[in-house]
């Protein structure tokens, strides 16, 4: 069996031309292409209430949070600053918990740009809700060359485990605009930009979480580090347990 892969979907909240596409879920055709091109099985989750986590539970092996919105503050303790991007309480909501749910369940977890903020946050860390609170200079993270294009480099942690799948000093994009400000007790931060803004973070126990601040879903086709995510990904996933 090919490891089933679920990405949590995300609401699209303004209406479209096409009747009834409010409120739609969604989901990025580049991850559903990923997980498929590493030899999985994608599955997209619906957002749900929480009480119905355990019957999504025994559907997937290995999970990847996707990019989107901003991660509500409260769930950090903190209430919405000036430049705070567009929330949706009840997509974190579903995704703080499932986050939980499968790291208590053993499943092979992944996060992609809002997924490793959320990841964070699900863990007892915390967001800066936007770069112009970070007390130092930062670097240009919300780029305007095309999103599969590279725009700044960051330096992987020596021995770490994303070092060995992606090298030293990988050439990555980057859109965001929020950062990890306390990092959680359980996480590791595995890679950073020449800002010192954290870029990746890893599990401190074991291989179970990898989390990214750039988009490999959308440098897959070109680059062999983007591919190695997802191919390490996948094999993560078919030894999650049954
Ligand atoms: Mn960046």
């Amino acid at each position: 069996m090919r490891p089933r892969i679920a990405v949590p979907a995300d609401t699209l909240t303004v209406a479209t031309n096409i009747v009834n596409e409010r409120n739609a879920n969604y989901s990025p055709r580049p991850i559903t292409e990923a997980i498929l091109k590493s030899g999985g099985v994608p599955i997209i989750f619906p957002n749900v209430p929480t009480e119905l986590i355990p019957e999504y539970m025994p559907l997937f092996d290995g999970i990847i949070f996707a990019g989107g919105s901003d991660v509500d503050p409260t769930f950090y303790g903190e209430e919405p600053h000036q430049k705070l991007g567009p929330t949706f309480f009840k997509r974190d909501q579903f995704e703080i918990a499932l986050v939980q749910a499968s790291l208590k369940a053993g499943k092979a977890i992944m996060g992609i740009c809002r997924g490793m903020q959320v990841i964070n946050v699900s863990l007892g860390g915390t967001i800066y809700q936007d770069l112009s609170e970070v007390p130092t200079k930062t670097l240009k993270h919300s780029q305007d060359a095309p999103g599969n294009f590279p725009s700044h480099h960051v330096t992987t942690k020596d021995g770490s485990y994303l070092a060995d799948l992606v090298g030293k000093r990988p050439y990555v994009n980057s859109r965001h605009h929020q950062a990890l400000n306390k990092v959680a007790a359980s996480l590791e931060v595995t890679a950073r930009a020449d800002d010192h803004i954290p870029e990746a973070v890893e599990s401190v126990d074991n291989n179970q979480i990898l989390a990214v601040q750039w988009h490999p879903e959308n440098m897959f086709k070109h680059y062999d580090y983007s591919r190695a995510l997802f191919a390490d990904f996948i094999k993560r996933a078919q030894h999650a347990p049954k």
